[in-house]
């Protein structure tokens, strides 16, 4: 249901307070406006700039800027039938006690039928909400926009730049600026003309760059560049295949929609630290061909009521406007740590309870890979079927794969400074050692090499760092081994 429907609805059910959550007040004043003039309503508005003013040109009203306070105070005087109040920028005024008190008379009257017809709209892009005003406010979020509107914005945007934009790039645009509000995609298609002075497929990277910027002030989601491709895996032949299989419904999204192919939920890859959980995630999206964005829990703690769920609902919203993507959640046992037990945090559980919803129901292409590194602390439902499509288990790995971790990073190294490489004894002499300790292994030898002014990196050189390194399993030899026996006996599918 559009905000416009929602809006109309909630004001016909007497629903006092609605808040819009969005950085858009053009795009709400518009709807209210299309709202006002179908229902013949009249329109008040307040805001931090100009206090009580007319709600079409802005003009303040009065002699002296009027607090909220003050208006409502006089709005409680007045006949509010048949009216919509709208109410900006109103964080600060919500912190007085009195002008919170005023809200909560009028709310009541709305919710109680004395006064009819009438509802409060709050528009800010930041939800903060005095518990006392909790239980009268309904939170709306506003749509985002679609993939065909944004090529109108194009269209309108090339007409006004006099630019030509093919069809079939406009489409790619179109696809890279989802999860952006309107003023965003004109800046940065405006940023775009005024760097490379027309709009190419060089622009869009470009606006990959800017759109990253954008998701990242948004402090929500992190978009993280890719570099990393599927090749760059050693081993987890079995991830890769099923990865493999799922990206053909990815990069063929339309076709598989149309025929009945659900669309895959979701990844969790749980194991060994080290051992390529991470570069999966980055090597998942590139496979996709679509963007990776991170969700990091801790960053979605507010301190205020609500703020928590608001922002879990705001990333998936994004996550989900931005789709087709992969949505990254490391470390999940730590997001979601305590859940079901005593002393478990009632935040994190609401928030657990919305995401799972969502797992549950979502249809969207937003693909959720989770990387954990111990699922035993996690909590049952999230392991439960009907929420990942599949969990694999990463483990150390096995001679072959360490053959392919060393041909991946020493493919890193120009020809021209590498020597002829006895790989098997370099796998031979690495039983126990992470990924990540074999591509340490091989960058120190690569420092040594240069700063002894060697020609070349040598086996030698390589067999000197291993014999310098602790591998992983002699550094967590217990805790690996304890590990090894819970995931063997969940049975888990092995991404080797
Ligand atoms: P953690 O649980 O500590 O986050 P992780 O399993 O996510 O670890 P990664 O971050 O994926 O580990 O691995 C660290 C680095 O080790 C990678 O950037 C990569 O260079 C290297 N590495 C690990 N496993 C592999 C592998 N299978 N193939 C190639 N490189 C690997």
């Amino acid at each position: 249901m559009s905000l416009k429907s929602k809006l109309i609805q909630y004001r016909d059910a007497s629903y006092p307070i609605v808040f819009i959550e969005s950085f858009e007040e053009d795009k709400s004043d518009k709807i209210i406006s299309e709202i006002a003039a179908s229902e013949r309503l009249s329109v008040i508005e307040w805001n931090g700039a100009s206090g009580a003013c007319d709600f079409k040109t802005k003009e303040p009203k009065g002699t002296r800027k009027l607090m909220l306070c003050e208006m409502l105070e006089i709005l409680s005087k007045d006949n509010l039938e048949r009216k919509i109040i709208v109410i900006k920028d109103m964080n600060e005024q919500l912190s007085d006690y009195q002008t919170v008190a005023r809200l909560k008379q009028l709310a009541l009257k709305i919710s109680s039928g004395a006064i009819k017809d009438c509802i409060i709209v709050m528009i800010s892009p930041t939800l903060t909400i005095p518990r006392d005003l909790e239980k009268f406010i309904t939170v709306l979020e506003q749509d985002y926009i679609s993939e065909k509107e944004i090529e109108q914005i194009i269209t309108e945007f090339a007409e006004e730049n006099d630019i030509q934009v093919a069809s079939n790039l406009k489409e790619q645009i179109a696809i890279a600026l989802k999860g952006l509000t309107e003023m965003e995609i004109n800046n940065i298609l405006s940023l775009a003309v005024s760097t490379d002075g027309d709009i190419t497929k060089n622009s869009l990277q470009f606006i990959f760059e800017q759109k990253q910027q954008m998701i990242m002030k948004s402090g929500i989601l992190e978009m993280i560049p890719l570099k990393e491709s599927i090749n760059d895996i050693g081993g987890l032949e079995n991830l890769k295949k099923w990865l493999g299989r799922k990206s053909k419904v990815f990069n063929n999204i339309n076709k598989a929609k149309e025929f009945g192919v659900n669309m895959p939920k979701g990844l969790l890859i749980a194991g060994v630290p080290g051992c390529g959980k991470s570069l999966s995630a980055k090597a998942t999206a590139s496979l996709f061909e679509v963007p990776l964005l991170r969700l990091d829990m801790g960053r979605l703690m507010g301190k205020y009521v609500g703020e928590s769920e608001s922002n879990m609902r705001s990333a998936i919203r994004l996550a989900e406007a931005i789709s087709p993507c992969v949505l990254w959640i490391d470390e999940l046992e730590k997001a979601f740590a305590g859940i079901g037990s005593q002393n478990g945090n009632e935040v994190t559980t609401r928030l657990f309870g919305t995401f799972l919803t969502w797992m549950q129901e979502k249809t969207s292409p937003a693909f959720v890979l989770a990387t954990a590194n111990d699922i035993t602390k996690m909590p049952p439902e999230l392991l439960r079927k009907g929420r990942f499509d599949e969990i694999f288990f990463v483990d150390l790995p096995n001679a072959e794969e360490r053959k392919k971790i060393f041909e991946v990073h020493i493919g890193k190294i120009p020809k021209k400074y590498l020597d002829n490489i006895d790989i098997k004894s370099l796998v031979d002499k690495t039983g126990g050692y992470s990924g990540a300790d074999i591509e340490s292994v091989v960058k120190d030898a690569v420092e040594n090499a240069f700063c002894d002014d060697a020609k070349t990196v040598t086996t030698k050189y390589i067999i000197d760092a291993i014999n310098a390194t602790k591998s992983l399993s002699d550094i967590m030899k217990d805790d690996l081994k304890k590990m090894q026996d819970e995931y063997e006996k969940r049975q888990l599918k092995k991404a080797t």
